[in-house]
């Protein structure tokens, strides 16, 4: 035993991470803020790169990288970068792309606070257009020549309608337009947009990849180019920096992330039979319920289907909407998505019927998440709120 090391030093030492001799089965959490350099030399040639050193975590972390080496190989891309939250990465995103004087297009029924942040780029000289199409085709006829990023969700949030991502990057490579979706509810198993020409994916890890309701974290995914310029223009300046913890509880939920998905693809499938049998339940939202077009882009783009979707209800009846939301037993309120429990979100809160009509949703406009309770149960669940708010069918 050394003696008169005074108990301060003992105190901030810190075991180097070469002297153990240890393999754990579940990754280390590097939760450190700063790290060490052996020399002059090499604290030099880390500040000059800060993307490819540990420097500090602000820029990179062990736990985070390997996340971000995980979602990269998850989304076929070259290069992750992770946030603290999904618009976290959405921010970081457009804030590097875009300069005064461009248009952002945003084509149907985006994420609400990504279409918020696009219109208050106003303030810096950025345009933004949020357009509803009918068919892809039609995106050509809202791009501007200072368009300059195309940016949508396939399928979209609320109404859950697939565009063909192959017609949008031949619209924009010849334009040199910038190719940004959303990948959220394919979980980054159904869906690989960067393999049919799309230069960027957005994720939020709070929904799927997260998987438990226990983490708010984001992602952009990419080439090494321009994940590497978002690294400099939006991740190190914006400071979205996801915290080594929730990167490590990232990686736990993308542990059984496969499992999952593949579990809800075909509970989905059972529930939507049921719900597209039932009277009182007027209008389904969700690519298994679309038409023929929808199925094809499906068949085309999709290896299996997310479990987010919404449903209109038959009467335009508030009181009912009430007494249905109410009476469900299994199936809970809230915001957000992609853990264990099924959800309800009701569009109509209150105040926003204007804003229901602009979008074309009735005031019994719901989005649901189906989660990973027993699907029959969630039917169940689901008939007997129904039969309480709008009585039973014979
Ligand atoms: C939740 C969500 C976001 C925002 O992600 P946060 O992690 O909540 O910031 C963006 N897009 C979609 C489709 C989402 O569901």
């Amino acid at each position: 035993m050394e003696k008169n090391i005074p108990a301060e030093n003992i105190c901030c030492e810190v075991e180097k991470t070469s002297e153990k001799n240890y393999t754990p089965m579940s990754p280390e959490i590097v939760q450190t803020s700063s790290f060490y350099f052996d020399n002059y030399e090499d604290f030099m040639s880390a500040s000059e790169d800060e993307k490819n050193h540990y420097v500090y975590t602000r820029g990179t972390n062990p736990t985070t990288e390997s996340l971000e080496k995980k979602i990269a190989q998850l989304e076929q891309g070259e290069k992750c970068k992770v946030f603290s939250s999904g618009m976290g990465a959405i921010s970081a995103t457009l804030f590097s792309l875009l300069s005064q004087g461009d248009h952002i297009l945003m084509v149907n029924t985006v994420y609400g606070e990504a279409v918020s942040l696009a219109n208050d780029l106003a303030r810096f000289g950025i345009t933004a257009d949020r357009v509803d199409v009918a068919t892809t085709d039609e995106v050509a006829h809202h791009i501007k020549p200072e368009t300059k990023i195309i940016y949508f969700e396939s399928p979209s949030s609320q109404k859950f309608e697939l565009l063909d991502l192959e017609k949008i990057v031949k619209l924009s490579k010849s334009k040199g337009i910038y190719t940004v979706i959303d990948g959220t509810w394919a979980g980054s198993v159904f869906q690989k947009p960067l393999s049919h020409g799309i230069d960027l994916v957005v994720l939020s890890l709070s929904k799927y990849i997260g998987g438990h309701s226990d983490i708010v974290g984001g992602a952009v995914v990419g080439t090494n180019q321009l994940v590497d310029l978002i690294f400099e223009k939006g991740h190190q300046s914006l400071g979205a920096v996801n915290s080594p913890f929730n990167s490590w509880l990232a990686i736990r939920g993308i542990r059984t992330l496969p499992v999952r998905m593949n579990h809800l693809s075909n509970a989905i499938k059972t529930v939507l039979d049921a719900f597209s049998l039932d009277p009182r339940i007027a209008k389904i939202y969700h690519p298994y319920c679309g038409n023929s077009e929808q199925k094809k882009l499906a068949e085309k783009y999709l290896t299996g289907y997310g479990s987010l979707f919404a449903i209109d209800l038959v009467d335009e009846d508030f009181d009912k909407l009430k007494i249905f939301v109410n009476a469900l037993e299994i199936v809970s309120i809230g915001v957000s998505w992609g853990g264990f429990e099924s959800l309800v979100l009701p569009a109509y809160k209150g105040n926003n019927l204007e804003n229901l009509k602009n979008r074309g949703l009735p005031v019994s406009h719901i989005r649901v998440y189906l989660g990973l309770e027993e699907p029959t149960s969630i039917i169940e669940d689901f008939s007997q709120a129904l039969d309480t708010a709008y009585g039973k069918i014979n």
